[in-house]
């Protein structure tokens, strides 16, 4: 029985966690963590059993309580009945499922607590990487990537050697603004940047992928994953979203991890690797697949990307404020506060403004983080 901890179990990761689940006898939930969302937690708890739950929000985590006196469920609240879900003894792994650099403090504590990772959380990785992976190494547990292209990369090193690779090739949709120049982009509004043409995700990814920022993020991601330079991680656009991602090697040789775009796949693979199991579904249908295509990035209209690949090559706590005028700025987007064009532009101008710190330790990362959001609440009052 392989059981089970979901921190951030009311989103599309979590939820689709939550199927996964249910499509696999020997696997049990014993802990799950949401922000606020207490109506879907509830629920969860009726079907999974949980003996530990976890709603961030105070006064929520208390009305949930009251709902659920007669089960089994201890509720708690804040960080740290986030870091009591993500340590639970009971659980063998953590899915870390949670959106933004929230998931950095539990996500640290739970590898200290010996428990392999199921990682989605990218924005933990993107601002902690040279604290997380080393841990990883002390610990001796699994970090294995549920971001699409890193879990097809992970597929393509299956029994490679790291000195082989000559190249990671993370693929990228293009997101609905595929095609458009800056000028096209001005007047986009929310609504717009919530369609997504292939993926079903959260709020925040999806606003992300639009930009290319997400894409910015998994690069960095795949830095620390992968344990190689940002020289050889490139970007190829990929609009049908078949091929996930590639690795090409010293001889030239090219892997690729294809299949219909399903998020169950890696989180299913994350739970039963090394094995493979029946995962029901579409598959790929070849004659259907007219042809598949590539194009390059526009680095100058998605400037999210090149700005990644900055702050990446910086490094230090110059990843931390890229990711944190980002989450910033498109929850400022998201509440129509700011224009779109404004996300870049707020990135870029909180980065220009930073003094690096080298080597930043967990507390200059939330010190870092919370001074760029003063910065940016200075000048974007609610
Ligand atoms: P969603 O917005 O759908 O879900 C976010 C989850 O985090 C919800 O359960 C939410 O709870 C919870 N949460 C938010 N704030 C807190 C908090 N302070 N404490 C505890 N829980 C909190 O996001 P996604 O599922 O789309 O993404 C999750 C992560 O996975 C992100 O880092 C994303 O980049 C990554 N990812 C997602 C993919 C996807 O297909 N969706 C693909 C690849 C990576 P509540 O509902 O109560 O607010
Ligand atoms: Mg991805």
């Amino acid at each position: 029985m392989k059981h089970i901890a979901i921190l951030g179990s009311t989103g599309s990761i979590g939820t689709q966690t939550l199927e996964v689940i249910r499509g696999n006898e020997d696997m049990k939930v014993v802990a799950l963590a949401a922000g606020s969302n207490i109506d879907l937690v509830e629920q969860q708890i009726q079907e999974f059993h949980p003996e530990l739950v976890c709603i961030y929000d105070e006064k929520k985590a208390r009305e949930l309580a009251i709902r659920v006196q007669s089960k089994d469920v201890s509720v708690l609240y804040g960080m740290e009945g986030l870091i009591a879900c993500a340590t639970v003894s009971s659980a063998d792994v953590v899915v870390a499922a949670v959106v933004g650099m929230i998931g950095i403090q539990p996500v640290v504590e739970a590898i200290r607590a010996g428990k392999d990772i199921a990682f989605a959380n990218k924005e933990t990785l993107v601002t902690a990487g040279h604290i997380i992976m080393p841990m990883i190494q002390k610990h001796r547990v699994l970090l294995m990537p549920v971001d699409s292209e890193h879990a097809a990369v992970f597929q393509c090193l299956n029994g490679e050697h790291h000195r082989e690779i000559s190249r990671i090739l993370l693929t990228a949709s293009g997101g609905p603004f595929r095609g458009k120049k800056k000028e096209d982009l001005k007047n986009i509004q929310v609504e717009d940047a919530l369609k997504h043409p292939n993926w079903s995700m959260g709020r925040k990814i999806t606003i992300d992928s639009s930009t290319m920022v997400n894409k910015g993020l998994e690069v960095i991601e795949a830095k620390w994953l992968f344990d190689v330079d940002f020289d050889q991680i490139d970007v190829v656009l990929q609009p049908q979203s078949v091929i996930h991602s590639m690795v090409e090697f010293v001889d030239g040789a090219v892997m690729a991890q294809l299949g219909t775009p399903d998020m169950k796949l890696p989180i299913q693979y994350a739970l039963t690797y090394p094995q493979r199991r029946n995962l029901p579904g579409e598959r790929l249908d070849f004659s259907k697949l007219a042809g598949i295509v590539f194009e390059q990035p526009d680095r100058e209209t998605f400037r999210g990307l090149e700005l990644a690949y900055q702050a990446g090559r910086e490094g230090g706590s110059m990843p931390t404020v890229f990711n944190a005028a980002n989450e910033k700025a498109v929850a400022l987007f998201l509440d129509r506060k700011i224009a779109y064009l404004d996300i870049p532009q707020i990135i870029e101008e909180c980065m220009e403004e930073h003094t690096n710190i080298a080597n930043p330790s967990l507390d200059e990362i939330l010190q870092v983080e919370a001074e760029v959001y003063q910065r940016i609440a200075g000048r974007y009052p609610a």
